[in-house]
């Protein structure tokens, strides 16, 4: 995956000073903090809109870094920038830090002049209405090199959602409203394809797995996790049966291309457990997953993974602790949180579950690691899709928790729980969402502009009169800004 380097001239400055140019933007384009292939400088209309249109074509091209180093007359680019259909970073920097005050002449005026060639590129930019991040410093500086690495991250996870392939195993859970959505719009606005598959079909995998596979898994759980002793005992095939379960669920994903998929525990056909230690190991191995069919959380979980390695999981807001001054978030699942979140070493366990009304389900139990995360969620509204995304931050668990049996993260979201609470219902935002310390808000505020996804964020900021006013105001602008 490549991201294309473009710089903007125009052919009046003659053959010395536009290979000045050159030198100096391949020198820009080796000091930016993310790889980038470098393109020839341009120069007229015609070149413009074939380096467009061989972006778009180019499978391993996630984007496109713009850069006019000088004076580039900006109608030259109206053909190309409507045909780009790859995300945009207009790149706003120069090539020196500092003036040269005492030698400054008017070659090294013409020669620099990003700061009006940027400002033409911007104008017909917002003109055409082409979405685009914008950044402006020196690619020297810390907080410039920050920026544009976020929306290298959030191109990836763009060029992931256009070819992504999720299997559902069973509908929707009964009567729950928020994890259904419209998947043909889904299929437009983000690429991903989203099928249901007959829960015995994934049996079938289950049951094919043969057993000396089993045996080999069984020794990688021992291996890495500290494996519960009755595990290793009298309910040895219990553990077993879960690593079957992992073993046909893998080969059914493999096999399908599929990188996200969903598990309802109303509809589990001839499955003995509700898939928890194999769910939990596919989200650490970079799957999407989402519990109770819900498709929607599966996609942003396995878009969040291609964008950044690191702690992702699959995420519930389940209870609080309301002692004043002190609240605090217990966010878990049934069983299904993703180990790269955890703070130890996993212990592997086998517990009852109350829901579901089969076998008691292997699963791995941990405390999250503390430090700053953000925790997402995506709802559809019916005339559009709407993301929601806290500023949290992840706290060791005031006290040990001996009777929970399931992986957990607790948290204090920001800028108080009261507040976040307010602003994530009044948005009407999910119960599922994913929690991550890998992808932060400016990463997901990058993504949902590329997407044209609205994107309410809650932060140290937020008060929940005016975030109530930008609801009402992005309302009026998704409406209008669909056209007719
Ligand atoms: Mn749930």
């Amino acid at each position: 995956m490549t991201i294309w380097f473009l710089t903007g001239s125009q052919g009046l400055y003659g053959e010395d000073t536009l290979a000045q140019v050159a030198e100096q933007s391949r020198h820009i384009a080796e000091r930016l903090p993310v790889d980038v292939a470098w393109q020839p400088v341009l120069t007229d209309a015609a070149a413009i809109r074939r380096v467009m249109l061989a972006a778009n074509a180019d499978d391993t091209c996630t984007g496109v870094i713009a850069w006019m180093h000088t004076f580039s007359p900006a109608k030259m680019w109206i053909a190309g920038l409507d045909a780009l259909r790859k995300p945009l970073l207009h790149l706003h920097t120069q090539a020196n830090v500092e003036l040269p005050w005492a030698s400054i002449d008017m070659d090294f005026m013409n020669l620099n002049q990003a700061a009006h060639g940027d400002r033409e590129f911007g104008f017909v930019q917002t003109r055409l209405g082409v979405p685009r991040k914008t950044v402006a410093g020196h690619v020297g500086d810390p907080y410039t090199a920050a920026r544009i690495q976020a929306w290298a991250r959030a191109a990836k996870g763009m060029a992931e959602l256009r070819t992504m392939k999720l299997a559902r195993f069973g509908d929707n859970m009964r009567d729950v409203a928020v994890t259904e959505g419209d998947k043909v719009e889904a299929q437009l606005r983000f690429g991903v394809s989203v099928n249901t598959y007959g829960v015995n079909d994934l049996v079938e995998a289950v049951d094919a797995a043969s057993e000396a596979d089993v045996t080999e898994l069984v020794q990688v759980y021992g291996d890495a996790y500290k494996l519960a002793p009755e595990l290793l005992g009298e309910r040895h095939e219990s553990l077993r049966y879960a690593a079957r379960i992992e073993l046909g669920l893998r080969h059914f994903l493999e096999a399908g291309g599929f990188t996200a998929f969903t598990t309802n525990f109303e509809d589990l056909g001839g499955l003995r457990q509700l898939p928890g230690l194999a769910v939990q190991r596919l989200m650490a191995d970079g799957y999407g997953f989402g519990g109770e069919g819900d498709w929607k959380t599966a996609v942003l979980l396995r878009t969040l993974k291609a964008m950044a390695p690191g702690g992702t999981s699959f995420m519930e807001d389940y209870t609080y602790d309301l002692t004043s001054g002190g609240e605090l978030i217990l966010g878990a699942h049934m069983l299904e949180v993703c180990p790269s979140i955890a703070a130890a070493t996993p212990s592997c366990e086998i517990h009852p579950l109350g829901i579901g009304g089969r076998e008691d389900p292997v699963r791995l139990v941990f405390d999250a690691e503390p430090g700053p995360a953000v925790v997402v969620g995506l709802a559809d509204l019916g005339d559009r899709f709407r993301l929601v995304a806290n500023e949290i931050d992840v706290v060791a668990p005031p006290q040990p928790l001996p009777n929970l049996p399931v992986a957990r993260a607790v948290w204090r979201p920001r800028p108080d729980l009261r507040t976040s609470a307010e602003a994530w219902l009044t948005a009407g935002a999910p119960h599922h969402t994913v929690l991550s310390s890998a992808v932060g808000t400016e990463e997901l505020a990058d993504l949902a502009e590329m997407l044209g996804v609205e994107l309410l964020l809650i932060d140290a900021n937020t008060t929940t009169r005016q975030f109530t006013k930008e609801m009402r105001w992005n309302q009026a602008y998704y409406r209008l800004a669909k056209g007719l």
